[in-house]
């Protein structure tokens, strides 16, 4: 897509420090890292956000994950890693062309990736999986 900054880099347009690639995506450092080794991997193909993916192509991209993840493990020695998405402004997305972050975690580090955690009312959390569950296509 046009403009896409991701998509420039994705597809090799913008120079990255990239630490995989394959035909569907590209796994790059991240320039403003939560911690060093943050990595973020890029789909080729520009596609806003999870909302917008195939299957088929979530399955390819996501076979990737492990892989990066152990080897972001091994080079820097990090005791527990983040690995998430964020979809939407609402859950802080920036760059609006799909992505995943590695963020890699040290004992006692002060990365703050977290929420307060909530209650559901008496029979609530059973309505709303029912709701969930029948529009699960
Ligand atoms: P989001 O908030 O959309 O999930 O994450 C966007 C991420 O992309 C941020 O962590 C930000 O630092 C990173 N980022 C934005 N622009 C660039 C860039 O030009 N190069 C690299 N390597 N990372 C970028
Ligand atoms: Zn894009």
């Amino acid at each position: 897509m046009d403009n896409c900054i991701f998509c420039k880099i994705a597809n090799g347009e913008i120079p990255s420090a990239t630490i995989f690639e394959n035909e569907d995506c590209r796994v790059i450092l991240d320039i403003a890292p939560a911690a060093k080794g943050h990595a973020i991997l890029l789909v080729k193909k520009h596609c806003p956000n999870i909302f917008e993916m195939d299957a088929e192509t979530a399955g390819r991209i996501f076979s990737v994950v492990p892989k990066v993840a152990a080897a972001i493990k091994e080079a820097t020695g990090c005791d527990g890693m983040n690995i998430l998405q964020n979809n939407g402004p609402a859950a802080g997305q920036t760059v609006f062309h799909l992505h995943i972050h590695f963020i890699p975690r040290f004992d006692n580090d002060k990365v703050a990736v977290g929420w307060k955690p909530g209650a559901y009312e008496e029979g609530e959390a059973a309505a709303l999986a029912e709701k969930i569950a029948a529009l699960v296509k």
